[in-house]
């Protein structure tokens, strides 16, 4: 497919997003990235409060961090990330507060409704390379039960909704977990940077901005 259909077909596919009110729970609006058709495809786990407001993915705290960790690891600063890199979550809404104050994780249900749009992305897309973000989307991409020291500096090989493709792992860069500040997660980061800098889809990318 080339760009100008894949673009058009996710701008498709948003409008029916934009227009979602399968989970009762969700808080919207519905929030997504633009259609850039890109190789590489990042999962999230949900907005956070803060993301509806702005229109974009990972606008605040935890993107602030994300964005940091790729400039200093690949050279990709956030306006070109934004413009390059096709940014998906596991929910496009925002779940609410939990009873312990952090933000609640989308539940079984939540997740199963917005599978589809996840699937028809990677249909659209056919990524060379995923990555997940956080132990949410690791589960969604990997299955559950998988380690963040096993797998965070690794790059798996992954069937992802029927295409195959490369799976380079990160923590989730919120505040709310330490994992990443703390060894091994300090050490696995750069690791894990590392690789998604070397990746061949990334080069290329770096090479074109
Ligand atoms: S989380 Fe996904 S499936 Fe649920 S209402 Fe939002 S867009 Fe729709």
């Amino acid at each position: 497919m080339s760009d100008t259909k894949t673009a058009r077909a996710l701008t498709v596919l948003h409008a029916e997003l934009d227009a979602c009110r399968a989970c009762p729970k969700m808080i919207g609006p519905v929030v997504h990235g633009p259609p850039v058709a890109s190789k590489i495809l990042l999962v999230g786990q949900a907005p956070g409060p803060r993301e509806g407001s702005f229109g974009r993915p990972f606008a605040w705290t935890a993107g602030k961090t994300l964005f940091r960790w790729f400039l200093e690891g690949t050279g990709i600063d956030e306006d070109a990330f934004r413009r390059t890199i096709y940014m998906a979550a596991v929910a496009r809404c925002f779940p609410g507060k939990s009873s312990g104050g952090g933000d609640r994780r989308p539940d079984a249900k939540e997740i199963e409704a917005c599978k589809s749009f996840l699937a028809r992305e990677v249909a659209i897309l056919r990524p060379a390379l995923v990555i997940p973000v956080g132990t949410l989307a690791i589960d969604e991409v990997l299955g559950k039960g998988r380690k963040l020291a096993e797998l965070i500096g690794t790059t798996e090989r992954v069937r992802y909704h029927g295409v195959d493709m490369d799976a380079i792992c990160l923590p989730h860069p919120s505040g709310a977990s330490p994992w990443h500040k703390m060894e091994p997660g300090k050490t696995l980061l750069v690791r894990a940077m590392k690789r998604i800098a070397d990746h061949p889809e990334v080069k290329r990318l770096r090479a074109d901005l």
